[in-house]
């Protein structure tokens, strides 16, 4: 039996290849037109001498090119590395040696730094994708070689098995070297599929794609899911709310998956109420704990779900999900999708029992779990230690099969022997009405080991002291978590995705 990935693509090319399969600024590409082009930059490869299983760094925003080398990748059975478009040459570096990359696709806004970490590693098939608004460069190559040349003969497949590596996903690394987890075309198949059934997604439906594509929830739960339902993607190359809005009117989008940060942006947007949004259906967020008030506040202003989901780039994104406003429970991330299960442990590795006072780590197991990662043998051994998978998450579960996340478990602070997770702290900071975004950490401390600090990010034009907000969690939560401490920021770091940055902000401020 074979399966490639980009089997979806020619599917849904079958079906209705005139169809739009992505909006974008000044233009479209229909799914027959991808099929074609991903066709020719799959031949073009073999041309340039890259193999079945050679890995091909893949470092752009989310352009339409992305989703040609992305098919055209796979068609030729090779692997998609794909890479942070803010990497620095050193990063870039790392990676390409990492994986093995034997090219690496990339756009003017980096090439320059690209190029550098490409040379340090000696791969020097680089194709540039030169886009207005940045300088032309003339490192690498021009994209379009790539296209040209000789057509190819279609349909341009290389088979290839369930189990073959078809992406090397590196995790964000906040802690040690980023590890590259080895997602099968099975496993990102079946990512597609349960995933877009549970959402909703039909083929009439226009999703928007403002996450980045190079991170496993644009990539898997966005463009994949689109693809395999033969869905229309809006793209949105960079997250502000103004575009999003403003795209959101324009093509008529019907499913907005985000981050929570980016459901606040839109919040506190202070002419939202100015686009007509009423063609939006369904919102899904996951990436971070999405805050109740900001559920609560969307669906009532706008009348329409927005659901929660859990994951993460090893599981090829969701492990769980809550299906629907009359299914779901707010705070919690919703019961393992299909094929997968999920339990928590304890640090001794027993499954605990139910309810809030057993919190454990979150672990899996099943069609969503990743080979492993490349290369690391140690890594992967530690990951699944006891035949599961573990996440790294601390979460508990309830008795009808909901699971809560309650934070991660290098994020727990532990003052003075009591554990206190962030996130506690941080709804009730979010509950605040002059808060726009709250980040809770630990930090130093002599006697308690670790002491609670809050970030806050306050809404335009609203004010709040110190002292007003530190009583404010006092009132609400037991004397042990509440912070000692908040700074104030004018805008909270945040990575390519919209999660906040809580390992940065423990660094000096710079605004
Ligand atoms: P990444 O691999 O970058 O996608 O990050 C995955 C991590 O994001 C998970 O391990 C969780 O810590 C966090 N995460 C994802 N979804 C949620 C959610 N709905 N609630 C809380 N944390 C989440």
């Amino acid at each position: 039996m074979s399966l490639n990935l980009a089997a979806m693509l020619r599917e849904a090319a079958r079906v209705d290849p005139t169809k739009p399969v992505v909006l974008f600024d000044g233009g479209q590409l229909s799914y027959a037109e991808l099929d074609a082009l991903s066709d020719c930059f799959a031949t073009g490869l073999r041309r340039e001498g890259i193999r079945p299983a050679d890995a091909v760094g893949l470092q752009l925003p989310n352009l339409p090119q992305f989703l040609i080398a992305y098919f055209g990748i796979l068609k030729a059975g090779s692997v998609v590395v794909p890479l942070n478009v803010l990497l620095r040459a050193p990063e870039i570096a790392y990676h390409l040696r990492d994986s093995e990359a034997r090219a690496l696709i990339t756009w003017s806004g980096t090439a320059v730094e690209a190029a550098k970490g490409a040379a340090d590693v000696g791969v020097d098939r680089i194709w540039v994708v030169n886009t207005p608004g940045t300088s032309e460069v003339s490192v690498g190559r021009p994209f379009e070689e790539l296209l040209g040349g000789e057509q190819p003969d279609r349909p341009f497949f290389v088979e290839t098995e369930p189990g073959d590596t078809a992406v090397i996903i590196y995790t964000s690394g906040t802690t040690g070297r980023p590890k590259g987890a080895e997602l099968s075309h099975f496993q990102l198949y079946m990512n597609a599929d349960t995933p877009g059934r549970l959402f909703g997604v039909r083929a009439d439906d226009i999703v928007m794609v403002v996450l980045p594509l190079f991170h496993v929830f644009g990539l898997s739960s966005e463009l994949n899911v689109c693809v395999r339902f033969g869905a229309t993607m809006s793209l949105v190359p960079r997250f502000s709310a103004d575009k999003v809005l403003e795209v959101i009117q324009r093509d008529g989008v019907t499913i907005f998956e985000g981050v929570p940060t980016m459901y606040i942006a839109l919040l506190n947007h202070p002419r939202i109420d100015d686009y007509d949004l009423s063609s939006l259906r369904v919102g899904i967020s996951g990436g971070a704990a999405i805050p109740a008030e900001v559920i609560d506040e969307f669906e009532q202003r706008f009348g329409f779900v927005i659901l929660e989901g859990y994951g993460m780039s090893e599981t090829a994104s969701t492990t769980t999900f809550n299906v629907s406003a009359e299914e779901r429970k707010i705070y919690s991330v919703g019961k393992p999708i299909w094929g997968v299960e999920v339990e928590i442990w304890s640090d001794q590795g027993q499954p605990l029992p139910t309810g809030p006072e057993h919190v454990g780590e979150v672990v899996v197991r099943g069609v969503n779990t990743p080979k492993g990662y490349y290369k690391n043998p140690e890594a992967t051994a530690e990951a699944f230690a006891g035949g599961w998978f573990h996440t790294g998450d601390l979460g508990w579960a309830d008795e009808d099969g909901f699971f809560f996340i309650v934070d991660r478990k290098k994020d727990l602070i532990i003052r003075g022997g009591y554990n206190v997770y962030p996130r506690e702290v941080e709804e009730v900071l979010y509950s605040h009405p002059s808060v726009a975004e709250a980040a809770v950490v630990g930090v130093p401390h002599d006697l308690l080991g670790e002491d609670i600090k809050a970030y806050v990010e306050l809404k335009k034009g609203a004010t709040a002291t110190e002292a007003e907000l530190i009583n404010y969690v006092k009132e609400r939560l037991a004397a042990y978590k509440y912070p000692r401490t908040v700074e104030f920021r004018n805008e909270l770091p945040k990575g390519a995705t919209g999660k906040i940055l809580k390992e940065s902000l423990k660094q000096p401020s710079t605004n």
